[in-house]
C-alpha cells in the first residue's frame, strides 16, 4: 500500500493502478511457475525410486531368478525405496496441509521442554544405535508458548533428526532451551548443535529450500526427501519465530529456533 501511494503521486492515479495490476499479475506468474517447478521436482523425486523399484523387478524375473543371496540384496534394496517413497508422500503432505491450513490453530500453552523430550525419547533408540549420544542442557524455568503442538513437534523432530543423521560422526548431539528476557518480546531459544561435518556457508541459506540437498550422492545415501528443513522453515514462520544456522566446515553445525513468546 505504501508502494502504490507513492506511486499515486508520483505518476497520477491511474497509471499507478495500472502498474499494481502489472506487480500483482507478475507475482502470479512468479507463483505459477514455483508451483510447476515444485510439481517437477517432487515427480522427479518420485520417479527415481520407482524407476529403481520396476528395474529390480526385472532382474529378479530374469537373471537373478535363481541367485537366492543376490534375490534378497535386491529385495532389500526394494524396501529401502518403498520407504523412501513413503518418506517423500509424507513430507508432501505436510506441505500441503500447511499450505492449505494458512492460520495457525494455536494452542494456548505449549510447553517446548515437554515437546523436546517427546523428540528426544523417540529418536534415541535410533541414535544409540547408530553410536550418537543425545545430551540436554536446559536452563531452569519453564517453556510455555501459545503455538500448535504438532506443528512444532515436527520442527524439533526434523532438526533433532539431521543432527542425528548427519552429525552421526561426532558421537553426540547437544539440545539446549533458554528463555531470553531482554527489552524487546521475550523470546524461547532452542538449539540443536551437531558435531558432525558441518555445512559450508555457500549451502547455509540454501538448505531450507524445497528440495534442497548437499551433496545428493552422500545425503541419498542417508535416505532424507530434502523437505525437511523446507517444513521447518514453513511452521516457524507460521509462529512468527526464526531459525538462524551457524556451522563451521569439519566442527558441526548449529540450528537455533527463536521463537517468541504470547
Ligand atoms: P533431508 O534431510 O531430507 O535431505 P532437509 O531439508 O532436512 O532434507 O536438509 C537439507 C539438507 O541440508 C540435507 O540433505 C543435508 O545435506 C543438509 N543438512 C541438514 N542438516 C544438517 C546437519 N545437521 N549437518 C550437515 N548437513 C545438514
Amino acid at each position: 500500500e505504501r508502494v502504490y501511494r507513492m506511486s499515486v503521486s508520483a505518476v497520477g492515479h491511474d497509471t499507478a493502478l495500472y502498474l499494481m495490476i502489472c506487480k500483482d499479475q507478475s507475482e502470479a506468474r512468479r507463483i505459477d511457475r514455483m508451483r510447476a517447478d515444485f510439481i517437477a521436482n517432487a515427480s522427479h523425486e518420485m520417479r527415481t525410486p520407482l524407476a529403481s523399484i520396476a528395474g529390480f523387478i526385472e532382474t529378479l524375473r530374469g537373471p537373478a531368478r535363481d541367485d537366492a543371496k543376490a534375490r534378497e540384496q535386491f529385495l532389500q534394496i526394494m524396501q529401502d525405496q518403498t520407504r523412501r517413497m513413503s518418506r517423500l508422500i509424507d513430507d508432501l503432505l505436510s506441505l500441503s496441509r500447511l499450505e492449505m491450513k494458512p492460520h495457525l490453530t494455536f494452542e494456548a500453552q505449549v510447553d517446548i521442554a515437554k515437546i523436546i523430550e517427546t523428540v528426544i525419547a523417540s529418536l534415541t533408540p535410533q541414535a544409540t544405535e547408530n553410536g550418537v549420544a543425545i545430551e540436554r542442557d536446559f536452563s531452569d524455568g519453564s517453556f510455555e508458548l501459545a503455538g500448535n503442538r504438532d506443528e512444532l513437534f515436527q520442527v524439533f523432530e526434523n532438526l533433532l533428526e539431521n543432527a542425528c543423521k548427519y552429525g552421526r560422526s561426532g558421537g553426540r548431539v547437544v539440545v539446549s532451551i533458554r528463555r531470553s528476557e531482554g527489552a524487546a518480546e521475550p523470546e524461547i531459544i532452542v538449539t540443536v548443535r551437531d558435531f558432525g561435518p558441518g555445512i559450508a556457508e555457500e549451502h547455509i541459506p540454501r538448505v531450507t529450500e524445497r528440495f534442497y540437498r548437499i551433496d545428493a550422492e552422500t545425503s541419498h545415501a542417508r535416505k532424507g526427501t530434502g523437505l525437511g528443513l523446507a517444513i521447518v522453515k514453513h511452521i516457524l514462520t507460521r509462529h512468527e519465530a526464526r531459525l538462524s544456522i551457524e556451522s563451521e566446515l569439519g566442527k558441526g553445525a548449529a540450528f537455533t529456533v527463536h521463537l517468541p513468546v504470547r
